[in-house]
C-alpha cells in the first residue's frame, strides 16, 4: 500500500538548513525575549506553535502551503497538518489551585513548591459532517502531526525542548485504526451528543500524542530536533529527518512503551502462539517470565518493563483498539484475523 509522497509538489530545497533558521528566527528567539517579558509582566510567554507548525511542515515534507487556509488542504498536496505544543502551558498550585507560570518555581500566591505542571495539550481534530469525516479519512492521503514538548518533563527540565513530525497515511493499512477512531469519534460521540442536546456544538475529537490509540494507528516519526538551554541561548539540533520524497511504507512505525497496556491486552501478547512475535523483542528475562505477570490480579509494570520495554509495530498488530475507541460496525470491518 503506498505512503509515497508525490515528487510533483517537493518544491522546498535545503530542508534542514532551512528549518534551522525558521526554528531560530520564528520560535525560539522571539520565545527567549517573551520569557524575559514574563519576569516583568507575569504574562504567559506562550509560544504558539500552531502557526509556526504549518511552515515547519512545510519545510519537513518540501510541499508548499496551499494558501487558502481551508480545511483538510493545508500542504499543496492536500495534506492535512496538526499542531500541538506542550510548551509553556499553564500550570497550577496544588494548595490554592491558583495559576502559576512555567518560570516561577514557587507559587505565587500561597509560596507552595507543591506545584502541578501541565503536560496534556493533544491533537484537536473536529469532524462535523459526514463528508468531513470521509475528507478527513479518505480523500486526504497524509495527515501530518507535530508536536513541542519537554522530552525530560518528568524530571522537571524545562530547558530542553523537542520538536517532532509524524505521519498518518489513508492509503496505508497499517494506519487503518485512525478511520476507526475518528469514526467512532464522529458516529458515537459527536453524533450522540448532538442527538442529546442539539444547540450545544460537541468538543473537538482529542487525539492523546503517546497514547495507547496513537501508538495503535502505527505514527511514522519523520523529523525531531532537540534543542538544549532553550529557555536562555537555544542550540538546535536535528536528531532524525526523512527525506521527503522517501516512501513512508518502508519506514519502521514508533515504538509502543509496554507500560501504556492492561491486563487483557498482556494475556494476548504472552500466548504461546504469540511467542515468535514477542520473543525478539524481550529486554531481559524469558517469554514465561512475561507469562508469570498475568497470574497476578494486576500487572506489576516495574518488571513489565524490565521485560519488554517496548513492542513494534508486529506486536501491536495482535492488539485491538479498546472499546471505547471503536464502533460496532467498525470492529467487523477492520477484523484482521
Ligand atoms: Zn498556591
Amino acid at each position: 500500500m503506498p505512503a509515497l509522497p508525490n515528487p510533483e509538489y517537493l518544491k522546498i530545497e535545503d530542508n534542514e538548513k532551512q528549518i534551522l533558521k525558521l526554528l531560530d528566527q520564528l520560535v525560539l528567539a522571539p520565545r527567549v525575549k517573551a520569557l524575559e517579558w514574563s519576569h516583568v509582566t507575569k504574562q504567559t510567554p506562550n509560544m504558539k506553535i500552531g502557526y509556526p507548525g504549518q511552515h515547519l511542515a512545510s519545510l519537513i515534507t518540501g510541499v508548499h502551503g496551499s494558501r487558502t487556509g481551508a480545511r483538510g488542504d493545508d500542504l499543496e498536496d492536500g495534506s492535512e497538518v496538526k499542531s500541538c505544543s506542550r510548551v509553556d502551558q499553564l500550570d497550577s498550585c496544588k494548595d490554592c489551585s491558583n495559576k502559576v507560570l512555567r518560570i516561577e518555581a514557587v507559587c505565587p500566591h500561597c509560596g507552595s513548591e507543591n506545584l502541578k505542571r501541565m503536560d496534556d495539550s493533544k491533537w484537536l481534530f473536529t469532524v462535523k459532517t459526514e463528508d468531513e469525516l470521509k475528507l478527513l479519512t479518505e480523500d486526504i492521503e497524509r495527515v501530518f502531526l507535530t508536536i513541542a514538548d519537554y522530552p525530560n518533563f518528568s524530571a522537571n527540565d524545562f530547558e530542553t525542548i523537542r520538536f517532532q513530525a509524524f505521519e498518518i497515511w489513508n492509503t496505508d493499512v497499517r494506519h487503518e485504526h485512525f478511520k476507526t477512531i475518528m469514526s467512532n469519534y464522529y458516529y458515537k460521540i459527536f453524533l450522540e451528543h448532538i442527538k442529546k442536546n442539539p444547540n450545544k456544538t460537541p468538543a473537538p475529537k482529542n487525539f492523546w500524542p503517546y497514547s495507547y490509540q496513537f501508538y495503535l494507528c502505527n505514527p511514522i516519526k519523520v523529523f525531531q530536533a532537540t534543542v538544549s538551554d532553550a529557555n536562555t541561548e537555544p542550540k538546535v539540533e536535528i536528531d532524525l529527518f526523512v527525506d521527503p520524497s522517501k516512501d513512508r511504507s518502508e519506514l519502521t512505525a514508533e515504538s509502543m512503551p509496554t507500560s501504556l497496556i492492561n491486563m487483557d491486552e498482556l494475556k494476548i501478547l504472552s500466548m504461546e502462539e504469540n511467542r515468535n512475535i514477542i520473543e525478539p523483542q524481550l529486554n531481559s528475562g524469558t517469554f514465561d517470565d512475561l507469562r508469570d505477570l498475568t497470574e497476578k490480579k494486576t500487572i506489576n509494570k516495574k518488571k513489565l518493563v524490565q521485560l519488554l520495554p517496548f513492542i513494534n509495530q508486529d506486536a501491536r498488530a495482535l492488539l485491538d483498539l479498546r472499546d471505547t475507541d471503536k464502533i460496532a460496525i467498525a470492529k467487523t470491518a477492520y477484523k484482521r484475523r
